[in-house]
């Protein structure tokens, strides 16, 4: 007879295929594990026993990172973000998901932790969340009913919630390459180096006779999911950037935002840190744009 409080047995699967994947996913209470860099240190925590785990490095095909022919990427859940980081963008939309890599915790982390597992964990304050919306990435998954493709916009429901299911399993990121001229900055501060962010600000612009032709604005941390603003972007768009400008956006994003006060700030500083990432952000990337029109 076992114990009261005693550790309860967990299955560890490491199926070869997708369709064994689901199978086993299919369990009550399974988890996938990927990177294992959240996951396991929620169950060191406590905070999770999942009875079956579902290693998905043999799954064959889930650790694809290959530019696309027309600049954009395509990710496999299984990515890991070192290898993201070193990519060498050529593309806007390309741009913010490699910078947003690169700003990710520190190598350690960087080695194990996938793509598919931040954007699974869905934590407000992770890099990804805020640079696939930026890009408007549309993330693919697989479940006993077959695939589906959910705009990134789609996917974030809440804090740790998403729009994958607990019998599905995300297998990759498709990054478009946004309008030809973008080019994109991932501005992100921190309190110690290598943490998650207080605030962060993906930014994806092109410019045309020193006017802004496009952009896409995401922010994180500021609320349960990255926040995008229609109204933001509108404030942006045929204008010089001027500070006057910049800073009606920026209180525009700041008004929208529902930041939490957590050991990283207070709401309120996250919400005067908005405006003034937001100004760094589009200088960086305006500057980039020009640059590359000179
Ligand atoms: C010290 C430390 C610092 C960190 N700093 C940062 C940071 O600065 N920025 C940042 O963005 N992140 C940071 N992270 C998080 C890191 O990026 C993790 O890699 C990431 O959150 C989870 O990815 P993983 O591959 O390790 O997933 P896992 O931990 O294996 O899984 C996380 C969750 O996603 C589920 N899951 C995993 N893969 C899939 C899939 N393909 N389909 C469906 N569900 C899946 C799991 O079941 C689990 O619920 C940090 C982590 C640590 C430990």
């Amino acid at each position: 007879m076992q114990a009261e409080g005693a550790p309860t047995a967990m299955h560890y699967a490491e199926p070869e295929t997708l369709a064994e994947a689901l199978s086993a996913l299919s369990a009550e209470g399974a988890r996938c594990l990927a990177g294992g860099q959240s996951l396991v240190a929620m169950m060191n925590a406590g905070l999770l026993a999942p009875p079956v785990l579902v290693s998905l490095r043999r799954v064959p095909g889930l650790d694809a990172v290959e530019p696309r022919e027309d600049g954009g990427l395509r990710l496999g859940a299984m990515a890991r973000h070192f290898e993201v980081a070193r990519l060498q963008p050529r593309s806007g939309g390309a741009e913010i998901v490699v910078e947003a890599a690169r700003r990710i915790g520190h190598p350690a982390i960087r080695n194990q932790g996938t793509i598919g597992g931040s954007i699974a964990h869905a934590d407000p304050a992770a890099d990804y969340p805020t640079a696939i919306t930026c890009a408007e990435a549309v993330v693919q998954v697989a479940g006993p009913q077959g695939a589906r493709a959910i705009p990134a916009a789609d996917f974030f429901h809440g804090y740790y919630e998403t729009a994958c299911a607990p019998d599905e399993i995300v297998i990759g990121i498709e990054v478009p390459p946004g309008p030809p001229g973008a080019r994109a900055h991932y501005e992100k501060l921190m309190i110690v180096d290598g943490d998650f962010a207080v605030v962060s600000v993906a930014v994806m612009l092109a410019m045309e006779r020193g006017a802004c032709s496009f952009v896409r604005l995401a922010i994180g941390a500021v609320a349960a999911t990255p926040l995008r603003l229609a109204d933001a972007e509108a404030a942006l768009l045929g204008t010089a950037l001027d500070d006057a400008t910049l800073a009606r956006a920026g209180a525009l994003l700041a008004e929208a935002a529902d930041p939490v006060d957590d050991m990283r700030g207070s709401a309120a500083f996250r919400r005067k840190l908005i405006p003034r990432l937001l100004r760094r952000a589009v200088a960086e990337a305006r500057a980039k744009a020009e640059a590359a029109h000179a």
